[in-house]
């Protein structure tokens, strides 16, 4: 049976951040993982460039049953520190936007650094592992693979959430905390497009590729950002973002003509160009195959502006910024960034990631009730998180 201080369970960005702090403390460290190669969502994220981190993450942009929970890891390891580490490794990075940075070339160069800071401090890496059996003896973790029986003084779950099954994601992790007696909170696809409802698909299909700025509103939570209309429904990133908030059954609120004065723009259109269509003037506002559809809805009358009245300016103006939809769902853990829910932060504690009722099991990562915004952030609770455990187990 072989011997180890530090078992980590999962080589993505919070299990090979922990291995790397583990094994600089001089733990004897092996990290194992059922793919064929270390940091697959770290290579494919951000698309292809990983938006590594956010200049401005703070415990705000991350949702949890407890808001609290996530403040200790994020101050303790934060962005600036990320920052630096890439700095040192000379990888070309730039801010897109909102503080979200991206890698210049590719985000190979993310988990290339990784590699070489898991070779520095002299992580053992196992890939394409089964782990078949785990089993707590003597007060140390005994796991059962495929190639044989492992122990471990310190076991850290780093496995994920279910996002993307095609890349390895498991339930691995919710299972076994549950087989230690932590409560699993129930888990939902998060960061992911909304579908239509087959009356909507029907009626929006056919400006799929239309994008605009707007500002998404579901739960009283609102994202200025662009949206897109796909084949299935909604998506772009202020969809994205909003997805976090918004669960089956509730309106999800548009504004298509965001940071813009209705009834400002059409009073002036109708003084300045009184003959001229509305429709006209509302392509100005938003995109033209968006106000066609709504034509066709018969949701406005086109007219010349001079027979508008303040009435109907007003109700134009409700119909831009106020657009209700009712999505009958999202595309689910198949196209999901990320996983909402997980093991119950209640069980953990913040300061070192371990579980309260159980020595030596750590959860870190997705795989804990913590998801940021998109933008960085979670990624930055995967480095956050792992970095504090790294210190502990
Ligand atoms: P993961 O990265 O999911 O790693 C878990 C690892 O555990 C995987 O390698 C998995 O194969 C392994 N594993 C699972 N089950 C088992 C098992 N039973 N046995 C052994 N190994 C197992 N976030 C950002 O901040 N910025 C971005 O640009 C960004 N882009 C994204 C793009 C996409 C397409 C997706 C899907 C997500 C993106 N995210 C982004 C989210 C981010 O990738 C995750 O939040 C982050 O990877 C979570 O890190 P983790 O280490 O907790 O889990």
């Amino acid at each position: 049976m072989q011997q180890w201080d530090v078992i980590v369970i999962g080589a993505g960005a919070a299990g090979l951040f922990c291995a790397i702090e583990a094994a600089k403390r001089g733990r004897k460290t092996l990290v194992l993982d059922n793919g064929k190669r270390i940091g697959r969502k770290i290579i494919m994220s951000g698309g292809g460039r990983c938006n590594f981190t956010n200049m401005y993450a703070s415990p705000a942009n991350f949702l949890s049953q407890n808001p609290h929970f996530c403040k200790s890891a994020l101050s303790r390891y934060t962005q600036w520190d990320f920052i630096a580490l890439v700095q040192q490794y000379g990888i070309a990075y730039h801010e897109k936007t909102l503080g979200q940075l991206f890698c210049d070339n590719s985000a190979k160069d993310i988990v290339e650094m990784l590699q070489q800071e898991c070779d520095k401090a002299g992580v053992q890496i196992g890939l394409q592992q089964d782990i078949q059996q785990v089993s707590f003896v003597d007060g140390q973790y005994q796991l059962t693979t495929a190639q044989g029986v492992r122990q471990c003084h310190s076991l850290v779950i780093a496995s994920g959430g279910l996002s993307l099954p095609n890349l390895g994601a498991t339930a691995f992790g919710f299972q076994l905390a549950e087989q230690f007696g932590l409560k699993v909170l129930p888990v939902r696809a998060g960061l992911v497009p909304l579908t239509w409802q087959p009356s909507d698909k029907a009626v929006f299909e056919e400006i799929s590729g239309v994008a605009l700025p707007v500002t998404a509103d579901a739960n009283d939570t609102q994202f200025p950002e662009d949206m897109l209309f796909t084949h299935r429904g909604l998506s772009g990133p202020a969809i994205l973002q909003i997805s976090n908030y918004w669960q089956p059954g509730d309106e999800l609120r548009v504004n298509f003509a965001a940071g813009q004065d209705v009834t400002a723009f059409l009073t002036e259109q109708q003084q300045q160009h009184p003959a001229q269509e509305l429709k006209t003037s509302l392509a100005r506002l938003i995109p033209k195959r968006l106000v066609d559809k709504l034509l066709e809805l018969q949701l406005f009358q086109n007219q010349p502006l001079k027979a508008l009245n303040a009435k109907s300016i007003a109700r134009l103006d409700e119909l831009l910024t106020q657009y209700v939809f009712k999505p009958n769902g999202t595309e689910g853990y198949r196209t999901a960034e990320v996983t909402l829910g997980g093991v119950d932060t209640n069980e953990l504690s913040s300061k070192t990631m371990e579980a309260k009722k159980q020595p030596g099991l750590y959860f870190i990562g997705e795989v804990v009730d913590v998801t940021g915004w998109l933008g960085g952030y979670n990624f930055q609770w995967a480095w956050s998180s792992g970095w504090v455990a790294g210190q502990y187990c």
